[in-house]
């Protein structure tokens, strides 16, 4: 099977809202009217985001949703992507299996796939993913405010119990396995939260690095500010809440969550609780924006700052 045929057999699906996808030099589409596009690309590479021997069909789940995470943060609605791939060899049944999770995401959120581009190499996706909002009204980073309460989706801290997991240095009941490792594997991207967010949330972002990184980033980008989180309001799946291998750092600065942590004003929250059942994403209200102090402080269920040693995951740290 050569390049074109591969394109063609398993990445070429009817579009819907595209006028011309796959098969041309360059795809052609509109947005609405009324509306701005968000675009954003994001890399996996094998060995550094993934395991090389991740089953695929999980694989092409996660490809596409860490970059429909990205539109849902912004409260867009994903409607186009490119796939870029880079693939050591030609293993048709691996690559049909990709195909089948990443088109299964695609399908879920009618997000018509409209090009990319194909290579043998170290094994590589890319996505590159492009989304709308009606005009000026994105949830941004840089628009957090003193007083703000701080929110986040569902649960943090099982994608790093699965990667410690899948690390061999826990042991886990086979509960616990699965839904550790299909918060590793297979995230469900907030797509529907970020969109309802957009009448009242200031600022957003989603927790791919670490809550207390991603979180920082909304305080920088909206001028330094602080923020005071509460520890015993930070979700974590009951399942191992309590447990006595439960690290704290897992919550707060785990990586490859992908919810939805963001601000608002006090006088959102009814509205708030209105949208996550509508929704059905559960949110937790876990802390408050404060003008500028030293980063943000985590207070224990004394009221007492935890000590606090990494915030986040670093792909160029060098410790
Ligand atoms: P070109 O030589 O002009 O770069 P390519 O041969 O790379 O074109 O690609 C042919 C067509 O297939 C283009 O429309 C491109 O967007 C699409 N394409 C290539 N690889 C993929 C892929 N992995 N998924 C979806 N579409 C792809
Ligand atoms: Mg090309």
């Amino acid at each position: 099977m050569n390049e074109f045929e591969l394109i063609r057999h398993y990445f070429t699906r009817p579009v819907s809202h595209t006028r011309l996808g796959v098969g041309d030099d360059a795809a052609i589409f509109s947005p609405r009217q009324g509306y701005e596009l968000h675009v954003s690309v994001d890399m996996l590479v094998a060995g550094r985001h993934f395991f090389p021997d991740v089953d695929p069909y999980k694989l092409g789940h996660k490809t596409l949703a860490v970059n429909l995470s990205d539109m849902a943060a912004m409260g867009a609605t994903p409607k186009w992507v490119l796939l870029a791939a880079a693939l050591p060899t030609v293993n048709q049944d691996w690559v049909a299996d990709f195909a089948r999770g990443f088109f299964a995401l695609a399908d879920r959120y009618q997000v018509d796939v409209i090009g990319g581009d194909t290579t043998r190499g170290p094994l590589t996706l890319s996505v590159t993913i492009i989304g709308e909002t009606p005009h000026g009204c994105a949830l941004r980073r840089d628009q957090a405010q003193v007083g703000d309460d701080i929110w986040l989706s569902g649960t943090v801290g099982c994608a790093a119990i699965g990667l410690t997991y899948r690390q061999q240095q826990l042991s886990l009941t086979p509960a616990e396995q699965h839904h550790a490792l299909m918060a590793l594997e297979q995230p469900e991207p907030r797509v529907a939260l970020g969109q309802a967010l957009l009448s009242c949330a200031h600022a957003a972002i989603d927790v791919s690095d670490g809550l207390l990184a991603d979180l920082g980033h909304i305080l920088q980008r909206s001028g330094g500010l602080g923020a005071t989180l509460w520890w015993d309001q930070i979700p974590v799946n009951p399942l191992w809440q309590h447990a006595s291998w439960f690290k704290p750092e897992w919550a707060l600065a785990g990586g490859d969550d992908y919810e939805l942590c963001f601000t608002a004003p006090a006088t959102a929250r009814q509205a708030i609780v209105d949208i996550a059942h509508r929704v059905g994403v559960p949110v937790s209200r876990i802390g408050q924006v404060e003008a500028a102090h030293t980063g943000t402080v985590v207070l224990d269920t004394h009221g007492q700052p935890m000590p606090i040693e990494r915030t986040g995951f670093d792909h160029f740290a060098t410790s």
